[in-house]
């Protein structure tokens, strides 16, 4: 019986792990469940799951949730403010952390698990834009398993022998060629490039092929996410950014491919359904039932490959560079975006505008060398700082 914690349990993330680990009570209990302010949701995972310790980051949220546990017979112990998530994800009665917070919010409690040595499975990609080497440095340091959740990573992963998963092998001495990160493309793959400033944040979120979380949605639609995950594998999987090349394939069915020298290219393929990647995760290195339908390959009318636009992606594009000029430029991208995004969402700022803001927080920042998580996070709130202010200036 192997014992999880699950940052961010109330979102789409977190609620497909716990959809798996339904699907296994043999095998994982629920040590404990992190979350923002769902009241509702968290507490339906309490009774269903039984926690030891629910952690709500929202005070008001934790004491509604204290108020309905009160009348019921479930022995659950409730925490307020992300800061005692720390202690959560490092107690010696846990084996496994799901890291679901979205944004720069699970930098710290992601960490932390990596500093307790856990076995990592990284959903939240932002934490390891935001502090790439010294994020991967640590997992080497405390021998943490960071298991990719993301699923171009997790496909990527799958495509490695067993010495270049467990970090024995370089890629180059393995005979990896590239890194082969597909991406849907979005929902305006085909849009015509004139109507972008009058895009709604419904048409946004609307993927084609992915239910997610909306500032996932959103990345996804403007490429930011294959951006971050471009960074993401460059830390991940220890390669320079002239190894990894972006690829469109609408279908979502290769999550992502290897290419090596001898010409060979290994895929993974699959549902677009992230419990795929949750089980493997759960799982590794064994395998576990998912819950998700097989592939049928006579259903399969197209399976087409693309290369991304710059004009219609902007954002793609910015995370590239960024990830050329190094470790404060990705911490600066990412707040950026997360600014703008959320402005967007707030239907503060046109869609167009997102990639505007990050660009100028970009050419306007100082990029200083990066040597520890305290340099991680004044040059976060510095971008975040600028980034608003140019938000501001954009407002509708
Ligand atoms: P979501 O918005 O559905 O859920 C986010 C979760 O984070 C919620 O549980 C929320 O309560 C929690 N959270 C947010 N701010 C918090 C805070 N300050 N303190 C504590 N908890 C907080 O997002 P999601 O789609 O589940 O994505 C989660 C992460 O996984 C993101 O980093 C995303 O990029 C990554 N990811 C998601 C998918 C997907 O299919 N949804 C795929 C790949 C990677
Ligand atoms: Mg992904």
């Amino acid at each position: 019986m192997r014992t999880v914690c699950i940052l961010g349990s109330t979102g789409s993330i977190g609620q497909n792990t716990l959809d798996v680990i339904r699907r296994h009570p043999d095998k994982y209990r629920v040590h404990s469940l992190v979350a923002h302010r769902r009241v509702e949701t968290i507490y339906a995972q309490c009774l269903e799951f039984r926690p030891q310790y629910a952690l709500m980051s929202d005070p008001d949220a934790a004491a509604a949730l204290s108020q309905k546990l009160k009348s019921t017979d479930i022995q659950v112990e409730v925490l307020s403010g992300l800061t005692d998530s720390e202690g959560l994800v490092s107690s010696s009665n846990v084996d496994i952390v799901m890291a679901a917070i979205v944004g720069a919010a699970g930098l710290l409690p992601t960490l932390a698990a990596v500093k307790a040595g856990k076995q990592v499975l990284l959903a939240n990609k932002e934490a390891l834009v935001m502090s790439g080497a010294l994020f991967m440095d640590a997992a080497r340091e405390y021998q943490a398993k960071i298991l990719p959740i993301d699923s171009e990573h997790n496909a990527i992963f799958q495509s490695l022998s067993t010495s270049v998963q467990s970090g024995e092998q370089s890629p180059i001495d393995a005979g990896i060629q590239k890194l082969l990160l597909t991406g849907s493309g979005g929902p305006f793959l085909h849009t015509p490039l004139e109507q972008f400033p009058e895009l709604s944040v419904q048409q946004a979120v609307a993927h084609p092929n992915w239910s997610m979380g909306q500032k996932i949605s959103v990345d996804s639609a403007t490429m930011m996410n294959k951006g971050l995950e471009f960074i993401e594998a460059r830390w991940l999987f220890d390669v320079q950014p002239n190894d990894i090349q972006v690829v469109i394939h609408p279908q979502s069915m290769i999550h992502s491919m290897v290419q090596y020298v001898d010409g060979s290219v290994i895929a993974q393929l699959g549902q677009p359904d992230m419990r795929t990647p949750i089980a493997y995760g759960l799982a590794y290195p064994e395998r576990i039932e998912a819950g998700v339908a097989p592939l049928d390959f006579t259903k399969m009318l197209d399976f087409t490959f693309t290369q991304p636009e710059q004009a219609r992606f902007p954002c793609l594009y910015l995370a590239i560079e960024a990830c050329c000029l190094g470790q404060a430029a990705s911490t600066v991208l990412n707040a950026a975006n997360e600014i703008a995004v959320e402005a967007f969402l707030q239907q503060q700022i046109k869609f167009t505008d997102i990639a505007i803001i990050v660009e100028q927080t970009l050419t306007q920042q100082s990029l200083p060398d990066i040597q520890c998580i305290d340099d991680v996070l004044s040059v976060d709130a510095q971008a975040r700082l600028l980034a608003s202010q140019l938000r501001d200036q954009k407002a509708i």
